[in-house]
């Protein structure tokens, strides 16, 4: 299997997988952290790792989502909010796609949580919506914010999946987090969990690149779609995908998929 693997940073990479998910491998002076896993069926991962690092690797989970954990079964030291128990014992089975995966082995993490790589540390920061235990991950080093799947990546947030929070619940997360990076200084770049996905993007042509503007953006649409000043329009889903029903809509550089029933 081949990855695509781009060092955007002296000690930060960006690894793509084959099924477009991105993930991120950050070393500091003691060890190294891996922000998702992306999905390789059927291989593992920790071989590539270590032809980047010879550090100890630890996991950071954006959230408990097929594409991001598959393979944190290579990982001794796992972190993920628990929060993301929320989503259910069947819907957490359904993403581990036939692995048997130990989500009570993992350490939680939530807002203000330090993982220190030496010369390098980590902070966390919940941003739930998306699913309730979603956090990014930001590397003051380097001046990255790693979002997962929080505000989207290339082609909107999901906000119709089963467990996604309330728009109007979202807007005070995305209010929250705003804050949060501006008392970093607001200057960071945005790496998403799909940093190439540019599916269903009608705003930007091809793919639309996160940033604080759209950040700002998608503010005004959270709060434009739960008033009733946009509706949006119905967008046929895969039936595998276990959406509810799913609306597109767009302000700005920002897009969501929405279930009109949880505004
Ligand atoms: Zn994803
Ligand atoms: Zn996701």
């Amino acid at each position: 299997m081949a990855f695509d693997i781009v060092k955007i940073r002296p000690q930060v990479w960006r690894l793509w997988d084959a099924e477009k998910s991105s993930f991120y491998l950050v070393e500091g002076a003691e060890k190294a952290a891996l922000i998702d896993t992306g999905i390789t069926p059927g291989s593992q991962i920790l071989p590539m790792l270590r032809s980047l690092t010879d550090k100890p690797i630890e996991l950071i989970l954006t959230h408990a989502h097929i594409d991001h954990f598959h393979h944190m079964d290579e990982f001794d030291t796992v972190y993920m909010s628990h929060e993301e128990f929320k989503l259910g014992e069947e819907t957490l089975r359904y993403m581990m796609a036939g692995k048997d995966l130990d989500l009570a082995a993992t350490r939680h993490i939530t807002t203000g949580d330090v993982i220190d790589l030496g010369g390098c540390a980590l902070e966390i920061c919940d941003v739930p919506g998306h699913t309730p235990g979603s956090v990014a991950v930001y590397d003051g080093r380097d001046q990255i914010i790693f979002t997962g799947d929080a505000i989207g990546s290339g082609c909107g947030v999901w906000m119709q999946l089963p467990g996604s929070s309330s728009l109007r619940d979202y807007e005070k997360t995305l209010l929250r987090f705003m804050g949060w990076l501006l008392e970093k200084g607001g200057d960071m770049d945005f790496w998403g969990g799909h940093c190439d996905q540019s599916w269903g993007s009608r705003q930007v042509p091809g793919f639309n690149p996160l940033s604080m503007g759209l950040l700002a953006d998608l503010i005004d649409l959270t709060r434009r779609v739960y008033r009733g000043e946009i509706t949006g329009e119905f967008v046929e889903m895969d039936p595998q995908l276990r959406n509810r029903e799913a609306r597109y809509a767009a302000w700005g550089r920002a897009e969501m998929l929405f279930d009109p029933d949880n505004l």
